[in-house]
C-alpha cells in the first residue's frame, strides 16, 4: 500500500511540473515589464517565490523516489570543497538578511580538494541550510564552520533555533517523519518530512557521515564528516 501511494503520488507531482513550468515562464515575463506599480511587481515577486517552493518540493520528492528504488548515482571528480561551500553560503546570504538572520561562514583554510559529486551535494547542504532557516526564528543565528583535518574534512552547521526534543532526534533522519518542533515557527513553508532522509543516503553513497546534536530552545548542530 505504500509503494502504491508513492507511486501515485510522485505520478502525479510529475504532471504538476509541466504547469508549474508555465507558470514560471509567464511570471518571468510579468516580471520583465517596464513600467510595473513596485506594488505589483512586489506581488509578482511572491508568485514567483511560492512557484519556486512547489518546485523544490516536486524535484525532491522525485529525487527521494528515485533514491528509493536504488537509483542514486554519483559522479565524483576533484574540486575545491572550500569554493563550493562558500558558493551555497552566497546564495541564501540575501535571504538572511530578509529573514534578518545574524549568517556566518567561518573557515581557517584557503583550499580543500575533495573528491564529490557537487550537483548531489548541493543538494544535502541546501537541505541542511534551509533546515536551519526554517527552524531558526527572527534574529536567530545560523553559521557554517568548515575544518580540514588530516583525512578528513568536517563541516558543522549551527543553528540557534528551536531545537530538536531527544524522542525525535532519534527518528528525524526516518523518511517522513517531521517533529512538532516545526509549529512553533510562524509563516513556515511546510516541509515533507524527506530531506533529511535523502540527505543521508546521498552522504552514505559518498562514505560521509552526519551527526546531530540539539537543545530544545538552544538550538541543533549538524555536523557532517567528509
Ligand atoms: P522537513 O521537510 O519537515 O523539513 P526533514 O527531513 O528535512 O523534513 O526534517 C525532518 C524533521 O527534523 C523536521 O520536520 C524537523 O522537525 C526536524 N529538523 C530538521 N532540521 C532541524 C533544525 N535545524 N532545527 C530543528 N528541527 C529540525
Amino acid at each position: 500500500v505504500n509503494q502504491s501511494k508513492l507511486r501515485f503520488f510522485t505520478n502525479i507531482s510529475h504532471e504538476f511540473r509541466t504547469p508549474l513550468t508555465l507558470i514560471r515562464g509567464q511570471v518571468d515575463m510579468l516580471l520583465q515589464m517596464q513600467n510595473i506599480q513596485p506594488s505589483v511587481y512586489n506581488r509578482i515577486l511572491n508568485v514567483k517565490r511560492n512557484t519556486l517552493t512547489m518546485q523544490n518540493l516536486i524535484n525532491e520528492l522525485l529525487e527521494f523516489r528515485k533514491t528509493e528504488q536504488g537509483h542514486i548515482n554519483i559522479r565524483v571528480s576533484e574540486q575545491d570543497f572550500l569554493a563550493f561551500i562558500y558558493e551555497v553560503y552566497l546564495s541564501f546570504s540575501e535571504y538572511a538578511k530578509y529573514r534578518a538572520i545574524n549568517f556566518n561562514f567561518n573557515c581557517q583554510d584557503e583550499k580543500i580538494p575533495l573528491w564529490f559529486d557537487a550537483a548531489q551535494m548541493q543538494k544535502v547542504f541546501y537541505n541542511l541550510i534551509s533546515n536551519a532557516f526554517k527552524y531558526t526564528p527572527k534574529e536567530g543565528t545560523i553559521s557554517i564552520s568548515v575544518s580540514e583535518q588530516a583525512e578528513r574534512v568536517e563541516v558543522k552547521i549551527t543553528d540557534s533555533g528551536v531545537g530538536i526534543s531527544a524522542e525525535a532526534i532519534e527518528k528525524i533522519f526516518d523518511r517522513f517523519y517531521q517533529a512538532e518542533n516545526g509549529l512553533q515557527i510562524s509563516n513556515m513553508a511546510p516541509g515533507t518530512g524527506i530531506g533529511l532522509a535523502l540527505t543521508k543516503s546521498i552522504l552514505e553513497t559518498h562514505k560521509a557521515e552526519i551527526h546531530v546534536e540539539s537543545k530544545p530552545q538552544v538550538g541543533s548542530i549538524f555536523t557532517i564528516t567528509l
